[in-house]
C-alpha cells in the first residue's frame, strides 16, 4: 500500500509550529500538520461566565471556537455569520476542544478569568480539529508564561500538554495522521487525544460505512500514541522558542511557508 504523499503508515506529516503570530492575543501559534494550517489564540479576559458568578464556583474557565476560512478549502465555505447560523461540525469540534484543553488546566490556578482559544483554519487538508488541540495547547501554554511573568498568577495552571492526531484504515492498513485525501478515502477514521504522559483524553473513532477489528483499533491507538509522544516533544520546543521572541518576524513565517 502507497500512501498518496509516499509517507510511511507510521509517519506525521511535517508538523511545525510558528509562535507568536497575534500580537494582540495573550498567547498565539500557527500550527501546521502538513498542508493543514491554523491559526490558535488564546486571549484572557478578566472576567468569568456568568453561570459561574451565579453559582459561586471558584476559579476561572476555558472554552474555544473553531472556524474554518472560507478560503481554507478547495471550494469557498461560506462565514457562519452570512448563513446566520453556526454550522454543526464546527459546534461539535470546538467543544471537544474545549474539553480537551479543560482536562489540562486547573482552573482554580487561573483565578476569575475566562481563557477564550480561537482556533481559525487557514489552510484545510485534514486533520483540522486534532491540529487545533495541538495548537490550542501551545497558545494556552504561551497565554500562562506571560500572565505568570506579570505576576498575575501564582502556580502554572497546565497540568501538562495535551495533543491530538487523526489515525484511520485506509486500504486495509492502519494509518497515522491522514491527509484530506486519505481522510476521504480511509474506511475507518479515528481522533486521539492524549496527554504528555500517555493518558487518553478523548478517542473519536468511527467506521464510517465500514466496521473494524480490535487489532485494528489497537493498532491505530498505538500509532497515534507513538505520533503524539513526537508531537509533545515539537510543542515544547514551540513554547519554549515563544519565550525567546516576543513577535514573529515576517521572515521566518516566509521561511515556514516556503518549505
Ligand atoms: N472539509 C472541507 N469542507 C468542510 C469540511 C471538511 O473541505 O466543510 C475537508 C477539510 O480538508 C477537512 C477534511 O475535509 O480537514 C476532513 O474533515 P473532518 O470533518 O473529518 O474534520 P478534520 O479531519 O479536519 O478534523
Amino acid at each position: 500500500m502507497n500512501r498518496p504523499d509516499g509517507r510511511q503508515p507510521d509517519q506525521l506529516r511535517d508538523i511545525s509550529f510558528i509562535p507568536n503570530v497575534a500580537a494582540h492575543a495573550t498567547g498565539s501559534v500557527l500550527v501546521s500538520f502538513g498542508n493543514t494550517r491554523v491559526i490558535c489564540a488564546a486571549t484572557v479576559e478578566e472576567d468569568v461566565p456568568r453561570w459561574m458568578r451565579v453559582q459561586r464556583v471558584d476559579g476561572g474557565w476555558l472554552t474555544a471556537e473553531y472556524a474554518m476560512l472560507p478560503y481554507s478549502t478547495l471550494d469557498r465555505k461560506a462565514r457562519d455569520i452570512s448563513k446566520g447560523k453556526l454550522d454543526g461540525r464546527s459546534s461539535e469540534i470546538q467543544r471537544l476542544i474545549g474539553r480537551a484543553l479543560r482536562s489540562v488546566v486547573d482552573l482554580k490556578k487561573i483565578g476569575q478569568r475566562t481563557v477564550w482559544v480561537d482556533c481559525d483554519v487557514l489552510q484545510a487538508d485534514g486533520g483540522t480539529r486534532t491540529a487545533s488541540i495541538t495548537g490550542g495547547c501551545v497558545a494556552v501554554a504561551i497565554a500562562f508564561n506571560r500572565l505568570f511573568a506579570q505576576g498575575k498568577i501564582k502556580d502554572f495552571p497546565l497540568k501538562k500538554l495535551v495533543a491530538a492526531v487523526s489515525a484511520g484504515v485506509y486500504q486495509e492498513t492502519p494509518l497515522l495522521d491522514l491527509n484530506y485525501e486519505e481522510d476521504r478515502d480511509a474506511a475507518v477514521d479515528f481522533n486521539v487525544v492524549m496527554t504528555e504522559s500517555g493518558e487518553f483524553v478523548e478517542i473519536q473513532g468511527s467506521g464510517e460505512e465500514a466496521v473494524f477489528s480490535s487489532a485494528e483499533m489497537t493498532s491505530m491507538l498505538d500509532l497515534s500514541k507513538q505520533g503524539i509522544e513526537r508531537i509533545v516533544t515539537l510543542q515544547r520546543e514551540a513554547i519554549l522558542a515563544a519565550d525567546r521572541a516576543s513577535t514573529t518576524d515576517l521572515a521566518s513565517l516566509a521561511a515556514a511557508f516556503g518549505r
